[in-house]
């Protein structure tokens, strides 16, 4: 039994009564006397959170029910299901909202949370840590990947040289010059890791001048000098990184680090600054912006002619590769040369 409110339907009187329900039928009594129904003549309206709910007699007399759990139990009880639409909508409706509130924590936190805690971090990681990340992705690369520099020794003193002399000029952070070669299919180019290494693959230097290599070198310092690869690598390993600075295991961090330097996932923004940035030190230094677009123009030209020779020894095998997953994650070169053309007039 449960206690309910009767209204007649022809007043507004309202009057305390118990709702029973067995085998079927409704009994509503009262002092006021009692009326019986079968469920099926009696109208239930849907539950809608915690309202009351309404029993409504065919000829409008009804029962207001407060106690929504204890008719819901009721209901359950003598065998009388809610309208399949009703639990439908409950369902749905409940588990809709859940996943909308889900997704948009999710994307809050992917937009605009994780880029700001990664950015935030990044430059205030220990720098001894950052050092021995970088030492042991490099280490790795060499080991996986690289092969020593075939330059004549007087060739790599000169670039060092040169690239000294254009860091000179201050304002740029410190950096350490690694010389290396590629094995066939790796198209010429230049990656920064995040303590400073800037390693130069011997391929760049030969479709390079060295103007424009130290155009690419200038990019490059600027990648390390914002902690762009720092910021991309905690943004897209976040679990690992707190784990690595938990733990103080930063192996998962350094093989992300490897591949990421090397891919140089850098995102639209990250590219554009590197570029503006390199653009005012090559002006500072007297040199044109203009080579720095000429850089990029060769080196994607030089990973074209790469990526063709890669599809074709692999007849086609591999749908994706290295180049063109590169393009579709790269602002394209022309969008970048023509925002560097504008920089120089
Ligand atoms: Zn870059």
């Amino acid at each position: 039994m449960l206690a309910v409110f009767y209204y007649d339907g022809r007043s507004s009187r309202r009057q305390a009564a118990a709702l029973s329900l067995s085998h079927g039928q409704v009994l509503v009594s009262g002092d006021w006397g009692q009326r019986r129904a079968t469920l099926d003549e009696v109208k239930i309206s849907e539950p809608m959170g915690t309202a009351p709910r309404t029993l409504r007699f065919a000829d409008g007399a009804f029962c207001e029910i407060a106690d929504t759990p204890g008719l819901a139990a009721l209901l359950a009880a003598a065998g009388h299901r809610e309208a399949v639409s009703v639990r439908m909508h409950q369902r749905w409706s409940i588990a809709l909202g859940a996943l909308a509130a889900t997704l948009a924590v999710v994307v809050a936190a992917y937009l605009w949370l994780l880029p700001a805690a990664a950015d935030y971090l990044a430059p205030r990681l220990p720098g001894t840590l950052v050092a021995q990340m970088s030492d042991a992705a490099l280490a790795s690369l060499d080991q996986h990947m690289l092969e020593p520099s075939a330059l004549p020794p007087q060739r790599e003193v000169e670039i060092s040289r040169r690239m000294a002399a254009f860091a000179a000029q201050g304002g740029l952070p410190a950096y350490r010059l690694h010389f290396r070669a590629t094995p066939a299919g790796i198209p010429p180019n230049a990656f920064a890791l995040p303590a400073g290494d800037i390693v130069i693959f011997d391929a760049l230097l030969k479709e390079l001048s060295d103007d424009e290599a130290i155009a690419v070198f200038a990019h490059e310092l600027d990648h390390v000098a914002h902690h762009h690869g720092l910021r991309m690598l905690i943004q897209g390993t976040v679990i690992s990184t707190l784990a690595a600075l938990y733990l103080g295991d930063i192996s998962s961090l350094v093989a992300a680090l490897s591949t990421a330097a090397l891919q140089a996932n850098y995102s639209q923004g990250f590219e554009s600054e590197a570029d503006l940035y390199a653009a005012q030190a090559l002006k500072r230094s007297g040199r044109s912006p203009l080579l720095l677009a000429s850089a990029l123009e060769k080196l994607e030209a030089g990973a074209l002619k790469q990526g063709q020779r890669k599809n074709k020894t692999q007849e086609g095998h591999e749908e994706e590769g290295w180049f063109e997953r590169h393009l579709s994650s790269h602002p394209s070169i022309a969008q970048r040369s023509a925002a560097i053309k504008a920089l120089a007039d």
